[in-house]
């Protein structure tokens, strides 16, 4: 399955700036994006990265800060001019029903379209998704208001080695299909062939974890256990560590030391104070807890 992330905003509250935008972040799947937060101006940045808000069926929403979620009753009404008919899955935090149906009645908003809003109690910690080809786990993290992390987890393949299918004499097809499903099977000459007769071992699942905001957190450590791609808040740099505490937010040298003690492959950072106009400070400090740091630059395509 290929795999691609694209923050499509990478700055810190509210207040605009020409250069920089509210934060929302998409995941590239195959015939699917996900998204992870709803800032204002989402739906712009979603035509100027060139990708389809169609295949959007899956919205994550960390915490319902207005730089979160401001976007979202403006791309809900935008589905129902496009038509839409398929059901939009949104999981977030409580609040999150009464804003948005809130939103859309009192702007005069119907949809033609299934919504199915789930919120997630405080503390929740869990699976909110699951298909044939990934999982998500939702986590609380360390915030001033309830915020979610989330883990998209892509599930292991069965590998068929058609070389070893050859070997066994095996006619291709429907005895696959049955190996497939139940495992084992029973040929006509009475013996036996085992799934793992016929597969090569798995690919190494990858997994991309998104953690809006939320300051220096072992929960946060926890959900991102070993992930390929970690998108982190960092919205200071060190020297406004206390700044950081007092407002529930993470420097970027609290996000490397989320990467190094999670053990994850990448550590991108996002959500970045509009203070900095270079960031070059943020990304030094985080280098030198963690190599394996970027920055998260807006509408950039990455493989996870
Ligand atoms: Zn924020
Ligand atoms: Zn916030």
């Amino acid at each position: 399955m290929s795999m691609q992330f694209c923050v499509l905003g990478n700055k810190a509250g509210g207040s605009p700036l020409l250069a920089r935008h509210h934060s929302s972040t998409t995941l590239l799947l195959e015939g699917e994006t996900l998204l992870f937060d709803c800032g204002e101006g989402t739906q712009k940045r979603l035509l100027e990265a060139k990708i389809s808000r169609a295949p959007i069926d899956r919205i994550f929403i960390s915490h319902m800060h207005v730089d979160h979620v401001l976007g979202l009753p403006a791309l809900l009404a935008t589905y129902s001019s496009d038509k839409r008919t398929r059901p939009l899955f949104i999981v977030g935090p409580r609040n999150l029903r009464e804003f948005v149906e809130c939103s859309l009645r009192t702007m005069d908003v119907f949809l033609g379209y299934e919504l199915d809003i789930r919120e997630l109690d405080t503390y929740f910690s869990g699976r909110v998704s699951d298909t044939g080809s990934y999982t998500v786990e939702a986590q609380m993290l360390e915030h001033r208001i309830d915020s979610f992390g989330y883990r998209v987890e892509e599930k292991a393949h069965v590998n068929i080695d058609m070389e070893k299918v050859r070997k066994r004499g095996l006619q291709e097809g429907a005895i696959i299909g049955k190996l497939k499903r139940e495992g084992r099977v029973q040929l006509s000459d009475g013996s036996v062939v085992e799934l793992d007769d016929v597969t090569s071992p798995p690919k190494p699942t990858r997994s991309f974890v998104y953690c809006g905001d939320t300051q220096f957190s072992d929960r946060t450590i926890e959900l991102a256990r070993k992930a390929t791609v970690l998108v982190h808040e960092a919205t200071f740099d060190s020297s406004l560590e206390g700044k950081a505490g007092h407002w529930g937010h993470a420097t970027a040298a609290d996000a490397a030391r989320v990467a190094r003690e999670a053990e994850v492959g990448t550590l991108y950072l996002t959500h970045i104070s509009a203070r900095y106009i270079s960031f070059a400070p943020l990304l030094a400090e985080a280098r030198e807890v963690f190599p394996a740091s970027y920055i998260a630059e807006e509408l950039k395509k990455e493989t996870v």
